[in-house]
């Protein structure tokens, strides 16, 4: 089965999912968008409400934020793969621990078909996730933003980079700065990492 028919055939599970109690409040899931074989795979929290509604991932203000954070990298969105954690709407904007036990599988699955080189973990709950996942030791945002950690697994290895959320800077706009200046940052590391051409 190529990587294309497999993600499909996850979309099709998570669409039919009742593993939590999310999925009475969702209108659509989302579980991501982009190329089946991107090399940089970006992982953020869950939809919120114009992403519940369009049933794909950062459509909203922090996802025109994101667009922006991409370009001062070099990158567009059409060269990533953008998905979250949690696939359903989430009210409250955040998570319980018994819903991330439920729903990362389908995310451990994703990242397995795609095999990302790069994963960039957009805020706390992300963070803790995959850094859990992948045995690295979860420290405070302001510690280890824009940071490159490499893991590895039986089976392959590759990098994380922890990053603000987009959204926190639209609650905190003190934090536009930072993030902007965290995704400039980027541009070097994608040329070190062999992601992106030094002139492209
Ligand atoms: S959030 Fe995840 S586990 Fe919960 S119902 Fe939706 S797809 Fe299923």
């Amino acid at each position: 089965m190529s990587k294309e028919e497999l993600l499909d055939r996850l979309r099709r599970e998570i669409e039919s999912c009742r593993r939590c109690d999310l999925w009475k409040t969702r209108r659509k899931p989302v579980l991501g968008e982009g190329p089946a074989d991107a090399e940089i795979m970006l992982v953020g929290l869950g939809p919120g409400r114009q992403e519940d509604l369009q049933g794909r991932p950062f459509v909203g203000a922090a996802g025109k934020f994101l667009d922006q954070l991409l370009s001062e990298a070099g990158l567009r969105r059409e060269d990533v793969y953008i998905t979250n954690v949690m696939k359903c709407f989430l009210p409250e904007n955040r998570a319980t621990g018994e819903q991330v036990e439920a729903c990362a599988p389908y995310l451990d699955r994703q990242i397995e078909i795609i095999e990302p080189r790069l994963i960039i973990a957009l805020g706390n709950l992300a963070v803790a996730y995959l850094f859990g996942k992948f045995g690295l030791k979860v420290e405070p945002m302001e510690r280890i933003h824009g940071k490159l950690y490499k893991f590895s697994t039986l089976t392959r290895s590759g990098h994380i980079i922890p990053m603000y959320h987009p959204a926190s800077a639209l609650r905190n706009p003190s934090l536009r700065g930072r993030l902007v200046e965290d995704w400039r940052m980027l541009k070097p590391i994608l040329v070190k990492l062999g992601l992106r051409r030094e002139n492209a």
